[in-house]
């Protein structure tokens, strides 16, 4: 089965999961509901900024900051990085011990935040995705985006009460 990514990099979803056979979107109330969760949250992370950068200027200078390409953590707690940053981010996943929190969301965007914060970077020329060999399915490979216009439209027809009923909070947003 093969595993895709969907608007950002990072979150993989095996195909049959989300799409038909004829490559539609499946409709996401047929979802199981941690893939649901995912789905609906990546329309909201998709197209904000880079949370690294956002460190770096604020709301004040928000124009400086590149629009996120990459997504790790669970939703509501995300971590969203562009591509500059994602090496930033897999030097703390890997060298400091962030991956000791993967089992704890709010304590693994948290721990992210403040080490950047803190002034810490990965080192000159850390290179990122091309050191991920072993483990592709904890740290994913780079994909190719897949265009999936069908997702939007299917999210637009639902009002906030059907996305409530499917157990989506997305009043949550700023967390
Ligand atoms: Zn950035």
């Amino acid at each position: 089965m093969g595993k895709v990514s969907i608007a950002l990099r990072g979150w993989r979803f095996d195909e049959d999961d989300v799409f038909t056979d004829d490559g539609e979107l499946r409709p996401i109330d047929e979802m199981d509901e941690e893939i649901r969760e995912r789905i609906v949250r990546l329309t909201a992370v998709a197209g904000q900024p880079c949370d690294a950068c956002w460190l770096t200027y604020g709301d004040a200078n928000i124009e400086q900051c590149n629009v996120a390409r990459i997504v790790y953590g669970e939703p509501l707690h995300e971590v969203v990085l562009c591509a500059d940053h994602e090496p930033d981010f897999l030097y703390w996943f890997r060298e400091t011990g962030g991956e000791d929190l993967t089992d704890r969301p709010s304590a693994f965007e948290d721990g992210f935040y403040e080490w950047f914060d803190d002034g810490s970077r990965a080192p000159d020329g850390y290179g990122g995705m091309e050191y991920v060999t072993t483990e592709p399915d904890e740290v994913p490979n780079p994909q190719p985006d897949v265009d999936v216009p069908t997702l939007e439209e299917e999210l637009a027809e639902m009002d906030d009460e059907e996305l409530d009923a499917l157990g989506v909070d997305l009043s949550d947003l700023d967390v």
